[in-house]
């Protein structure tokens, strides 16, 4: 066996094991190679049903005022055909499909041709090139973080040109809203078949890649772990942030142009979801570095489900609330918006810390204090497709200590919070914490299976120092 050494990146060791079965079990840890009934059934499901649920709910708000209920109620009595509905619908139309053509054309350029600039100048923030996390086949990928500096360029731009240079109106996201989801699905759709295709004949990485043996599977859940078009286009970092990220705060603020619009004043309802979801967005740029470690970026591959998943579930049910308020402009007392802001805060709060912790935690290799004190962990190994052998570590202070996803916990709490922004008239802009809770548990399920598969006995050391998921004492 080789000697330990330090290695890329800093806080894990590795060395070379020539060790039978060590090959086998290290496989496990990327996603999964066979696919059993129950994933195959919520795949198809999900390929078959997310595009109608997000059709579903923006058609009803737009004939329907956000009843999710009055058009089920129409169909099911015959007071409308399907065809009605349908026939209600705006089309694509040319208009739409160049703001959107331009839009996605902007975000690649600023992505792929403007380094960034913003780490020179802004102290704390981590910008420019940085290495990602070693994947299954032991490569470190290098990424141009420049995502807040895209998001400051596009926002200045939205408003010179939107209220200053008048070249366009600041609803022309709302006004378009239809026409657009026309053109993202034709994206969403595009870009997860090109990756599939990609994957069997030109990938990036081969060793990287995963194949079932099932078409559906390997359509949603990617087969190459990192594609990319040349050096630094990489799928999973642009289309996980821009364009849905960039937009998400731009359809908030459009949705609430239009309320000006329609009634003459912004709610303070509306200016809460605006601004709890605009910190929530802000900091995905400002921490972009620390986002290539984490589950999107360092273990699901890239398919449908990212690909279709960030061009249109994102920005259309993300935004929901917002959307809801231009049909409802709910005006609330100001004991309710001030518990709403502080619920969303503390969510806010403990969602960075605890990701903040355990970012710091890596970095450093356990040399930092967490809540003043030098943090206590469970040292773990694992392998990588060639038979290194890595050491990482597994935190159990701070939040860490208290539940093994309390930044889910956190993040839960704000998502909370933009919907009871909404009141509760109706159950519309609820979905997002039915999304967000079924999501985030099912992803705390899906790593921790992966976790386990990675580190075997160290994680079952780990899950008895840490017994509970999201809530301590609870679950
Ligand atoms: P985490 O940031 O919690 O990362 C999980 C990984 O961290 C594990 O796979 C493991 O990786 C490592 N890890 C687990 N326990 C420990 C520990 N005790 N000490 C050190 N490292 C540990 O998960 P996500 O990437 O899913 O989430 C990141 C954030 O993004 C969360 O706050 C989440 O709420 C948010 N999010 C938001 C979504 C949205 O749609 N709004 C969707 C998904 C996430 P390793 O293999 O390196 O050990």
């Amino acid at each position: 066996m080789a000697a330990h050494q330090e290695k890329k990146p800093s806080e894990e060791r590795k060395h070379k094991s020539t060790q039978n079965g060590t090959q086998t079990s290290q496989v496990q840890w990327g996603r999964a190679w066979e696919v059993d009934w129950f994933s195959l059934a919520s795949i198809l499901f999900l390929l078959m049903f997310a595009p109608l649920i997000t059709y579903y709910f923006i058609m009803s708000c737009d004939q329907y005022q956000c009843s999710l209920t009055d058009p089920l109620v129409d169909l099911l009595t015959g007071n409308k055909h399907l065809s009605d509905i349908w026939n209600k619908t705006p089309r694509l139309t040319y208009r739409a499909a160049g703001i959107y053509t331009l839009w996605v054309a902007f975000q690649v350029v600023l992505y792929v041709f403007i380094p960034d600039f913003c780490h020179k100048f802004l102290p704390g923030y981590v910008g420019g090139i940085q290495e990602g996390a070693v994947t299954p086949a032991g490569v470190v990928n290098k990424y141009e973080i420049n995502g807040l500096q895209a998001w400051i360029i596009t926002h200045v731009l939205w408003f010179a040109n939107a209220y200053y240079f008048h070249c366009f109106s600041p609803t022309i996201i709302f006004d378009n809203w239809i026409p657009l989801l026309w053109c993202a699905n034709i994206l969403g759709y595009a870009v997860s078949t090109f990756a599939m295709i990609k994957g069997y004949f030109f990938p990036t990485n081969a060793k990287d890649c995963k194949f079932t043996s099932n078409f559906f599977y390997d359509y949603m859940m990617g087969i190459e772990f990192n594609p990319r078009i040349g050096k630094w286009f990489d799928f999973k970092l642009f289309f996980n942030g821009r364009p849905g990220i960039v937009a998400w705060t731009l359809i908030n603020l459009s949705y609430a142009a239009k309320q000006q619009e329609l009634y003459g004043q912004v709610t303070n309802s509306m200016i809460l979801v605006n601004v709890l979801q605009g910190i929530y967005v802000l900091d995905f740029f400002w921490n972009e570095a620390w986002y290539l470690k984490t589950i999107d970026i360092c273990h699901d591959h890239f398919g449908w489900y990212l690909g279709w998943g960030d061009c249109v579930w994102l920005p259309y049910l993300y935004t929901l609330q917002g959307l809801y308020l231009v049909y409802h402009p709910v005006q609330l007392c100001t004991a309710n918006a001030i518990g709403i802001l502080t619920l969303g805060l503390i969510g806010y709060y403990i969602f960075r810390m605890t990701n903040h912790q355990k970012d710091l935690f890596r970095r450093t290799n356990g040399n930092c204090k967490i809540w003043g004190k030098k943090p206590e962990y469970i040292e773990c190994s694992y392998m990588s497709v060639d038979g290194t052998k890595y050491y990482s570590k597994l935190m159990t202070s701070g939040f860490w200590g208290w539940a093994r996803h309390f930044n889910y916990t956190g993040d839960l709490m704000g998502s909370l919070a933009y919907c009871l922004a909404c009141g509760f008239e109706h159950i519309l802009p609820y979905f997002y914490i039915v999304y967000m809770t079924i999501l985030l548990t099912h992803r705390c399920i899906r790593d921790e299976h992966r976790c386990f598969s990675k580190y075997g006995k160290d994680w079952k050391r780990y899950t008895a120092a840490v017994p509970y998921r999201l809530i301590p004492g609870i679950f």
